[in-house]
């Protein structure tokens, strides 16, 4: 299975696609943590990304094609990946098809002006990656992780200037992507302006009506914790495990974990 998750900036990519590839046993590979990791190694490709990534804009395709080519080539994905936030571009997709086929590609849609609200409001604990949002779900303690009193941030490229042109970027460069997909008939919409849970279940059901066959074999959904995370899995450190337990005994198709209060973002 060899899917491709697109979307806008804070459509809730991350947080799904972590759920589909555990769901599955897809191998999740996520385009900004890659990038994000490299600015953290400061490396001269991370140094160099991060000029892009600060400002919003698209990091050049020569530096996100390679660092695919590499993560494809030297990962084992038995099962199958799930692409978040890659391709971002025509030029990224056609490279993607040098290295290999892609099955299916799923869209997030969902209406530009809830986005900013979503971005501006994130806060992410430093320590173990659990995520707030500061009106939907704002820590006990201002800016104090609840779970491990970690110190909370707001990712550099979150901010309202950035992020309007995150959204620039991507109705400029990325939307064509969709049109390409689109006219090989590998693309499917599902409206993600609902519950996480609610995507969850439509992208799993759209995944099952491609491959049937998958029903009996797609592990339970991941049951969410209320707080603290307004966008559980969405880090590095959630997807290890942290903030998510097994749900029990639910239907496997749709009828995803049960969760209070959790946004989607
Ligand atoms: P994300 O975590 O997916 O929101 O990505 C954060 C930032 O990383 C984006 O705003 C871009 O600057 C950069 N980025 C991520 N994926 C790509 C890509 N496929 N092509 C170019 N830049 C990317």
């Amino acid at each position: 299975m060899r899917l491709v998750l697109l979307g806008p900036p804070m459509a809730g990519k991350g947080t799904q696609a972590s759920i589909l590839a555990e769901r599955f046993g897809l191998l999740h590979i996520a385009m900004g943590d890659l990038l994000r990791d490299s600015v953290a190694a400061d490396t001269s490709l991370g140094r160099k990304a991060k000029k892009y990534m600060d400002a919003g804009a698209l990091v050049p395709d020569a530096i996100v094609i390679g660092l695919i080519e590499g993560k494809l080539k030297t990962t084992n994905s038995e099962k199958g990946f799930i692409l978040d936030g890659f391709p971002r571009t025509v030029a990224q997709a056609k490279q993607l098809e040098e290295f290999t086929d892609v099955d299916l590609v799923l869209c997030l849609e969902i209406a530009f002006n809830r986005l900013v609200e979503r971005a501006t409001g994130r806060r992410i604990c430093r320590s173990c990656g659990a995520v707030y949002h500061m009106k939907n779900n704002p820590p006990k303690k201002p800016n104090v992780c609840d779970r491990d009193q970690g110190k909370l941030y707001s990712r550099n490229d979150d901010n309202a200037k950035v992020v309007q042109e995150r959204l620039r970027a991507y109705e400029a460069q990325t939307r064509p992507v969709i049109n390409y997909y689109s006219s090989r008939e590998k693309l499917k919409f599902v409206d993600s302006d609902v519950s996480i849970e609610e995507v969850g279940n439509r992208l799993v059901n759209t995944i099952l009506d491609r491959w049937p066959h998958l029903e009996t074999e797609i592990k339970p959904a991941p049951e969410q914790e209320a707080a603290p995370s307004a966008e559980p899995l969405k880090t590095k450190e959630a997807r290890k495990g942290r903030g998510t337990r097994r749900q029990h005994g639910r239907g496997r198709r749709g009828n995803v974990g049960k969760s209070r209060g959790i946004r989607g973002s």
